[in-house]
């Protein structure tokens, strides 16, 4: 197998020969598949320097000049999408198939905010006397820093540095240790649709250093970070020191209610693909179902028979809809949280154990049904990511809303009911930034991605996910 590896892309330049490596290793199988450096914080420094330096003419750029690299850059990817999602699959362990979607996903929001940058309008505002004028204008914030996770090792890259060098910023990626590769294709691509030097950065090392680096120097303006709720806090804390600008899309815990009118076809259809999708491993993942009591035993035995069609395995092999779970630590948390539901009295209809081959390094876990969870469980209280699904049982919506809503996060809520005023009440009712009615796979470049409470801050996507990348400044004008 041909191995790749990458160094770090700094100002148009790849560096970094003469550090260790970060081994990226296929979750699937174990095989060694590359490597980036595992860069000092000499590398951040470089690339802030070099973003730095290349702010004031992209800024000053056309949007409609920033639009057609962007354009550029989109057509790339889009020509090279097999290509990337194969290296995806051998890093991540998801499906060659979820991976082409995951691409193409990842690419739309380029497309997206190719054109979006052409709608940062201002306004005129009318004066407090005779001669007075108010101009609010948006401008770029400036240099960004970017962290982002492993489980879209494309997408959450895109759904930044979209908005961000369309607002006129310029960027600076630490990719995860887990899938740099798919990052490092990005950057060689971004190289080939011209997008010019230091405009686009990717340092791969030591998380820690990188932010400390990033965030103590005050010509890097904002920090956008993707990951775990703990991680997020933490660099709230450390953005204190320069009052640093944050978007932060952290954990969640999504609830699912199943109404005793839902279309069970398309419910189950959904579940699958909110549940199951990337072996449980996405932040807006089902990670609880409360179906109201008529239809309980319906859905249990349906999606019971749904899930035990399901293969899986080598995410590269044909047929394969479940890959492995990313390393040892997501394996026993689903392990863990499958002891203790059944502890509490759960049932396992399908599912319920894992298989671990320790030398290899590779975990992978049967989808899995609970039926019968309560509410004390651990399951329906943290995110498991992984591929296990509780059902508990409901009589009131009001009851289910409230249990949905007991929670510190409030990313994604998914509900399924064919009656509008009953589904405009929970709607209305759910503490949640994105939410599902009908829909188990809400996300889109134009819709603005995020959570309530501790799945985050700010937004990705849509008219808002630019807004994230500008600074808002009024003229006071006497004429
Ligand atoms: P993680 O927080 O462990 O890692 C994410 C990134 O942060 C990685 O690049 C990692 O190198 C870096 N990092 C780790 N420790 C750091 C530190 N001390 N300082 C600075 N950077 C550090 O998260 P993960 O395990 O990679 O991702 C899974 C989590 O991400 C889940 O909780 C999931 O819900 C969340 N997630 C959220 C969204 C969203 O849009 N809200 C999307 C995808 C994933």
């Amino acid at each position: 197998m041909v191995q790749l590896h990458y160094l770090n892309y700094i100002n148009g330049e790849w560096v970094g020969d003469g550090f260790n490596k970060v081994k990226v290793v296929n979750p699937a199988t174990g095989e060694y598949i590359g490597s980036v450096p595992n860069a000092d914080e000499e590398h951040a420094k470089q690339a802030i320097e070099a973003a730095s330096q290349a702010l004031p003419e992209w800024s000053k750029k056309s949007a409609a000049d920033r639009g057609d690299v962007l354009r550029k850059y989109f057509d790339l990817i889009m020509e090279h999408e097999d290509e990337i999602a194969e290296v995806m699959t051998k890093e991540n362990g998801k499906p060659l198939k979820e991976s082409k979607g995951e691409v193409q996903y990842a690419a739309s929001f380029i497309e997206w905010y190719a054109e979006e940058g052409k709608r940062i309008y201002g306004r005129t505002v009318p004066g407090k006397r005779e001669n007075h004028r108010i101009k609010v204008m948006k401008q770029p914030v400036g240099v960004v820093a970017a962290i982002t996770p492993w489980n879209f090792p494309a997408a959450m890259i895109t759904r930044k540095l979209g908005p961000a060098l369309s607002a006129g910023c310029t960027l600076i990626v630490k990719p995860p240790e887990e899938t740099p590769l798919t990052c490092m294709k990005l950057a060689k691509l971004a190289e080939e649709a011209g997008i010019p030097k230091g405009v686009f950065n990717v340092v791969n090392g030591n998380p820690e250093k990188f932010s400390e680096t990033v965030m103590s120097d005050m010509r890097v303006r904002k920090l956008t970070f993707t990951g775990s709720t703990p991680v997020g806090k933490l660099l709230i804390k450390q953005s204190a020191e320069q009052v640093m600008k944050l978007s932060l899309e952290l954990g969640g815990h999504a609830p699912v209610i199943v109404c005793d009118d839902a279309d069970l076809d398309k419910t189950i259809e959904m579940l699958m693909a909110a549940k199951f999708r990337n072996s449980g491993q996405t932040c807006i993942a089902a990670n609880r179902v409360y179906a109201q009591s008529s239809i309980y035993d319906e859905l249990v035995r349906r999606m019971t028979a749904e899930v035990e069609k399901l293969n899986v395995g080598n995410g590269l092999e044909d047929g394969i809809d479940v890959g492995p779970l990313i390393n040892k630590e997501g394996f026993e948390k689903a392990g863990r949280h499958v002891e203790d539901a059944q502890e509490k009295g759960a049932r396992v209809t399908t599912g319920g154990e894992g298989q671990a081959d320790t030398d290899k390094g590779t975990y992978f876990y049967k989808p899995t049904i609970l039926a019968d969870a309560n509410y004390d469980m651990v399951i329906m209280n943290e995110e498991t990511f992984g591929p296990i699904l509780p059902i508990a049982k409901y009589d009131h919506d009001d009851e289910a809303v409230k249990a949905a809503n007991d929670t510190p996060f409030g990313l994604a809520a998914y509900f399924f009911t064919q009656n509008v005023s009953r589904g405009t009440r929970i709607s209305e009712g759910l503490e949640y930034g994105i939410i599902g009615w009908n829909d188990g796979i809400p996300s889109a470049a134009q819709a603005p991605f995020g959570g309530m409470k501790q799945s985050g801050l700010g937004r990705e996507g849509g008219q808002e996910g630019i807004e994230e990348y500008l600074e808002v400044k009024y003229v006071s004008l006497s004429i």
